[in-house]
């Protein structure tokens, strides 16, 4: 069986690091495959380094959601902002994308192995993580599923192996490792952001927040402003302690914390940094 290694980018440094290890370790037996999902809602420098990376390591796959053309367009669907508990974007826009891209390898008949940035240190869910794993491809099936559904979903067929590489490192290991290939990095990070990913992330905390630029905060209140008319209900991108807190008013005062969050998306493909 032919096989192909996947390598998630997010442009953070995390997925670099990965993608410099994968190639290291398979890129003299296999193709590899760069792929990013747009959630058309990143930073701006985030979209130059991924071109940048590009001009690097050659093609990088840009994977979008079939239904929803970027972050703004699936909330004014949906008419809603997804937040902590409803945290639909992640499925969205990344997930989803993701599963299609590696269903079609394996459709092909290929092997593949899929190759994430998650590292245990990053937080506490991502403690138990390991170098390399079984992922089911898809949404858990709840309680109420049909045995049918369940007996689709646990299968083997429906596995990818998803391969961590950093999943050991501290975040200077991957800093040197990146430097020690001659990568540049985000420049997000020597701006002060320690996370990169959607810009900002739904789950943002209070010096993420700070740092947000005036355009930035103009653009989530118009989405704010647009969701709420399209829904009826006052919607807004953050909640602080049950209450709904609009970017728009006051956004750097410290009084709005994002709930003190574990930042980044925690999902099967550790997708969002
Ligand atoms: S980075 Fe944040 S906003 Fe983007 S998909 Fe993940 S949880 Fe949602």
């Amino acid at each position: 069986m032919k096989t192909i290694v996947l390598v998630s980018m997010s442009g953070g440094k995390d997925s670099t690091a990965s993608y410099i290890e994968a190639k290291a370790r398979y890129g003299s037996r296999y193709k590899i495959i760069p792929y990013f999902c747009d959630t058309g809602w990143e930073h701006e420098l985030t979209y130059e380094y991924i071109n940048y990376l590009e001009s690097k390591i050659g093609c990088i796959v840009r994977l979008k959601s079939d239904k929803y053309d970027g972050f703004e367009d699936m909330c004014i669907k949906k008419k809603m902002i997804p937040n902590r508990l409803k945290r639909f974007c992640t499925e969205e826009l990344k997930v989803f994308p993701s599963i299609k891209f590696i269903s079609q390898w394996k459709a092909k008949g290929y092997r593949v192995i899929n190759v994430v940035g998650v590292r245990k240190d990053e937080s506490k869910k991502r403690e138990p993580e390991n170098m390399w794993k079984t992922t089911f491809l898809g949404k858990l099936p709840s309680n109420k599923s049909s045995k049918k559904a369940k007996s689709k979903f646990f299968n083997r067929d429906n596995t990818v192996t998803t391969f961590q590489p950093v999943v050991y490192w501290n975040a200077l290991d991957v800093f040197t490792a990146i430097q020690k290939a001659g990568f540049k990095n985000n420049p997000l990070y020597s701006m002060g952001f320690s996370r990169v990913g959607c810009f900002p992330c739904i789950q943002a905390n209070t010096n993420e927040i700070g740092m947000l630029d005036q355009k930035t905060v103009d653009r989530v209140t118009e989405l704010e402003k647009t969701v709420s008319a399209k829904s009826g209900r006052y919607t807004v991108f953050l909640h602080k302690g049950g209450k709904l807190v609009s970017l728009g008013n006051k956004h750097r005062s410290n009084k709005y914390n994002g709930l003190g969050l574990e930042l980044g998306c925690i999902n099967q493909f550790g997708i969002c940094e």
